[in-house]
């Protein structure tokens, strides 16, 4: 154990959307959690965790606002309207970068099992940048979503990007990481495809999920697929690549088919083939436009990219310093 890593400040970024069922329950746990470890002297007892309001319609941020007034270890940065949760993350891990030692992020719903911050914090202490939570089965999932969470990391993989299977965004940064990661500045964000990316020295800390308490999923089908789509066009450009083998391959195809036809005519045969050539326009045709797709889709993230807009706009950051704090700055 590095001895300058022991009893860090450690901030807990956690992103809220519409979370008004389970947000009480979740700083409660978070607190309780927080004051263990504070106790057990694991982390400083200036250690806070930091919501994130990514522009909630319901009264998530009346709440956090509420426990932020009753007590200093909460703090609440707010969102203008909803960016996202890899924008919500980031924020917090941006904004907490300067006050703390390491950061870790962690969904709102509490589904990552919360007793795996110790081994995450020991690790920190053994000197590891980053630790990463990877879950230990899928076994809450339903089986469509561990059927398509499973192919988009083998996709992925396949796709040469260097990501870890079953890590979602429960991780710990330390304050070296977070100064890397900020000087990234790309607006087409998947956290978790970007910082295996900065190579320091990491470490895996496995946890048990579990079913949501209270309240739905926040991350649609349309989310999810936006998310996923970000993925591949911020890791890989493979897609085009296959395209222009997909091209190359199709021309020396036709070429074939072409001498092939122009013989057997020369030799008087005639040639059929009205369905043949229905077939082969349509899936050609389609071929094309899928390609167009795919392409369009990397020149859409250029352009998103070309524009530099704000990756998320801060509406307020509720704060409080400890009245009764022993320790001076
Ligand atoms: N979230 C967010 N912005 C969004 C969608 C989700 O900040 O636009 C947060 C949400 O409040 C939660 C976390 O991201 O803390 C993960 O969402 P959720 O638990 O609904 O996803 P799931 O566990 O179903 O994948
Ligand atoms: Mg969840």
């Amino acid at each position: 154990m590095l001895e300058e890593r022991k009893c860090g400040i450690l901030y807990l970024v956690v992103p809220c959307y519409n979370e008004e069922e389970i947000i009480e329950h979740s700083i409660e746990k978070l607190k309780e959690k927080m004051n263990r470890l504070i106790k057990k002297g694991k982390i400083h007892p200036k250690s806070k965790v930091m919501f994130v309001n990514d522009g909630s319609r319901d009264k998530t941020l009346q709440l956090l606002h509420w426990a932020a007034k009753k007590d200093t270890m909460v703090s609440v940065l707010s969102f203008t309207t909803n960016f996202g949760h890899q924008s919500a993350i980031l924020a917090g891990m941006l904004t907490s970068m300067e006050y703390a030692d390491m950061v870790i992020t962690i969904d709102a719903d509490l589904q990552q099992d919360i007793e795996a911050l110790d081994d995450f914090i020991q690790s920190y202490e053994q000197g590891n940048e980053i630790v990463y939570g990877v879950r230990n089965d899928r076994n809450t999932d339903t089986f469509f979503k561990r059927f398509t969470a499973t192919s988009y990391y083998k996709l992925l993989h396949w796709l040469g990007c260097d990501i870890i299977t079953n890590h979602a965004d429960y991780r710990l940064l330390s304050k070296k990481a977070l100064r890397t990661l900020s000087e990234y500045e790309e607006v087409n964000l998947f956290m978790r495809g970007l910082i295996p990316l900065m190579g320091f020295t990491s470490d895996i800390v496995y946890f048990d999920v579990k079913e949501r308490e209270a309240g739905n999923s926040k991350y649609t089908l349309k989310k999810m697929i936006k998310l996923a789509i970000d993925g591949i066009t911020s890791l890989s450009i493979k897609p085009i690549r296959i395209i222009g083998a997909l091209g190359l391959f199709t021309c020396i195809f036709s070429v074939i088919l072409a001498i092939f036809s122009f013989v057997g005519w020369l030799m008087g045969e005639n040639i059929q083939g009205y369905t043949t050539t229905i077939l082969v326009t349509l899936l050609m045709n389609g071929v094309t436009l899928f390609s167009l797709g795919i392409i369009g889709e990397y020149i859409g993230k250029i352009y998103m990219e070309a524009k530099k807009r704000p990756r998320y706009i801060v509406d307020s950051l509720l704060w409080q310093e400890e009245r009764n704090s022993s320790e001076s700055d």
